[in-house]
């Protein structure tokens, strides 16, 4: 067995741990392992500090999740968009292929409950079908191995898949998301990145949310995967007590950068049961990135965005740098909130102006208005606004 396998195994996982190693109630640590099971693995617990902070927060169970389980199981209606088992197909060109239920550690603010822990809830059986999905619809151009973590998978299924996908002439790239670099950084192995480097190009996100994240063993982890040739990104979620703070973000963009991780996408923290306690407000995801862009390098600024709710996707959120745009000019204010005039251009082929963008709210808003929705007074509010 692998060192990495090993770990999995040593994992904090039973209620008399959780009872012992973290004092929680054992009636509440039964409650929560039902809910969604804890798995600690002994490289991310030996990152804890002291009780409570943003490590322990983000792997220990607390009882605050057991107050909202009647929030959405499946929030960004993932399950709807897949035409078949493993596959969520939202977007034009590209799919999301779920291959695993398992996970290198269990976050418990975790987006896909129903879809992890349990070794039922992700079937084997299925990829099957899911290739043959692949194989026969030829607009698939990007393929974004996901699960639970692709990466708990063996180096030889994980190659099986790889080959596989690479064996399909309209496939150009393939993504692996994985948290792995961040969790369970003896995952990246030197036989695991041989086995990459053979179906390039091949792209990783992983998902750091705090620079106590950034260690020796996660910084190897990462140049390992760029020096095989991976490009790798972080996507990061803001969370209340981890890390909703510039200056925790700034610290661990610039990190990242150290160990030649860009920043990919920061996401507000999706409304999903249990991790409520998690949510932070949109201003201050706002004065998160308003503090990055500007003040730090390009390379370490992720798109915000929100993963809007019932499958619309990730939706960009930018602060209004914009103070004024008509046919003549766009009056701009930079980082510094120093203001700055741009002088419009007349290329006879402009969709961008005041008028004609208040005609294109009004369309949008009117074509989804519906007498059945719970947004219809606020769509009937914004149609007063730009009516005026
Ligand atoms: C996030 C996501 C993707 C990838 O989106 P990019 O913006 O291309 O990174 C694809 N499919 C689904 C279902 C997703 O949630
Ligand atoms: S690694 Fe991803 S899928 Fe697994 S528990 Fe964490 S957030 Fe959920």
């Amino acid at each position: 067995m692998e060192l990495w396998q090993q770990m999995i195994r040593d994992s904090i996982h039973t209620v008399d741990q959780l009872v012992e190693k973290f004092g929680l109630d054992r009636d509440v640590a039964k409650k929560l392992d039902e809910f969604f099971q804890a798995r600690i693995n002994p490289y991310y617990a030996s990152l804890i500090r002291y009780p409570g902070d943003p490590i322990w927060l983000q792997c220990v169970p607390d009882k605050k999740e057991l107050e909202d389980v009647d929030a959405k199981e499946d929030p960004l209606m993932e399950d709807s968009m897949s035409p078949v088992p493993n596959i969520t197909h939202r977007y034009p060109d590209r799919v999301l292929f779920l291959v695993t239920s398992q996970c290198g550690m269990y976050c418990r603010f975790c987006t896909r409950k129903r879809k992890v822990g349990d070794y039922e809830k992700i079937s084997m059986k299925n990829l099957e079908s899911a290739f043959k999905y692949l194989e026969e619809h030829t607009e698939i151009r990007d393929v974004i191995l996901s699960g639970g973590d692709p990466l708990m998978l063996t180096d030889n299924m994980f190659e099986k898949i790889l080959s596989r996908l690479r064996s399909i002439s309209h496939i150009e790239i393939i993504r692996i998301g994985t948290k792995m670099p961040c969790v369970l950084p003896q995952r990246i192995t030197d036989n695991l990145c041989n086995i990459i480097k053979k179906y390039h190009p091949v792209y990783v996100n992983t998902h750091f949310n705090h620079p106590w994240e950034i260690t020796p063993e996660s910084t190897e982890a990462c140049e390992k995967l760029a020096n095989a040739g991976c490009p790798v990104g972080n996507q990061m979620v803001i969370m209340r007590g981890v890390n909703d703070n510039p200056d925790v973000v700034k610290e661990l963009m610039q990190k990242l950068l150290k160990i030649r991780v860009r920043a990919y996408y920061m996401f507000m923290a999706d409304e999903t049961k249990g991790a409520n306690h998690f949510r932070t407000s949109i201003e201050t995801g706002l004065n998160i990135y308003e503090h990055l862009r500007g003040h730090t390098s390009g390379l370490g600024v992720p798109h915000f965005v929100i993963d809007a709710p019932g499958g619309g996707g990730k939706v960009p959120i930018i602060p209004n740098y914009t103070l004024h745009h008509d046919e003549e000019k766009i009056v701009l204010r930079n980082y510094k909130n120093e203001v700055y005039v741009y002088k419009n251009y007349n290329d006879n082929n402009n969709p961008g102006t005041k008028a004609e963008s208040k005609t294109k709210v009004k369309n949008i808003v009117k074509e989804n208005i519906s007498d059945v929705d719970e947004n219809k007074d606020t769509l009937l509010n914004i149609l007063q606004e730009v009516e005026k």
